[in-house]
């Protein structure tokens, strides 16, 4: 199951365990075509996908789409906390609605949805939970005190949890990308962006396909015994 797969990471993340021989669960948001795109995809790989749009901030509607999830098959194994959004402002022009609709989404929807699939990923024995949080998490950045708080939040997560659902069999760990370039990014303008690209060590941006491979492998039996582990994928921005 992942998150926001409707477009970008989640999109890529999608096909790519798909690829490997999951059938995949599509959360979305907004975007019903988008989603079905993905799906088709994933078919014409071999294997099946279901759509449900929910917001992952909602705790009622992911318990909705659980039950919808779970006709289809009894549980997953593989949960992808991927959904994100981003409100930028300065600190002291950020209104209270946007550091609580970011956390919200980004911070209280990776409590939900693991909240609510937790007892299908001790079922299934090899449970892995892989969030995607953000190399602004761990380094901070100008206009992004909500969403570095909430990117923060799911490194805690992520440890916390780790240590508690190892008793299960369960593996939690995170991704940290640096700028992938996907629709999050296209939103910066240029002159930041050849700002950013001189502290990216690696010269490029990085590809949604690139953290796809990493989810890929910490989902992979050859991943069983990692957990609690923070992934960077930033190209030698954050060492
Ligand atoms: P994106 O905007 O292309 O995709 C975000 C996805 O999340 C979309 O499918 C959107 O519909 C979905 N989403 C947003 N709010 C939602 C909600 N309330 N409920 C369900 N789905 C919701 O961005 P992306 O770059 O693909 O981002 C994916 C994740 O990666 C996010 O968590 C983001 O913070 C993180 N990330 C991105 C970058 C980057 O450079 N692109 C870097 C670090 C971390």
């Amino acid at each position: 199951m992942i998150t926001g797969a409707s477009k970008g990471i989640g999109r890529e993340i999608a096909i790519a365990l798909a690829n490997e021989g999951a059938e995949v669960a599509i959360n979305y948001r907004a975007s019903e075509d988008h989603a079905d795109d993905v799906a088709r995809i994933v078919e014409e790989s071999g294997m099946s996908a279901w759509t449900y749009r929910a917001d992952v901030g909602s705790y009622d509607q992911i318990k909705e789409m659980k039950e919808f999830f779970s006709k289809y098959f009894g549980g997953i194994d593989i949960l992808v906390n991927n959904a994100g959004i981003n409100i930028d402002k300065l600190f002291f022009k950020m209104e209270p609605e946007a550091w609580g609709k970011v956390l919200n989404v980004n911070l209280t929807g990776v409590f939900n949805c693991t909240h609510i699939f937790l007892e299908q990923l001790m079922e299934s024995k090899n449970g892995r939970i892989i969030n995607i949080s953000s190399i602004v998490g761990q380094m901070g950045n100008i206009g992004q005190v909500n969403y570095a708080a909430s990117k923060a939040g799911i490194i805690g997560m992520t440890k916390a949890l780790a240590r508690e659902v190892a008793r299960n069999n369960i593996t939690v760990n995170a991704i940290a990308p640096g700028f992938i370039e996907t629709d999050m990014v296209a939103g910066i303008p240029d002159k930041v962006k050849e700002k950013i690209l001189k502290n990216i060590p690696l010269n490029r941006f990085g590809q949604p396909e690139e953290v796809a491979k990493a989810v890929v492998y910490l989902a992979s039996p050859d991943a069983a015994y990692i957990t609690g582990h923070i992934l960077n994928i930033n190209g030698g921005m954050y060492l």
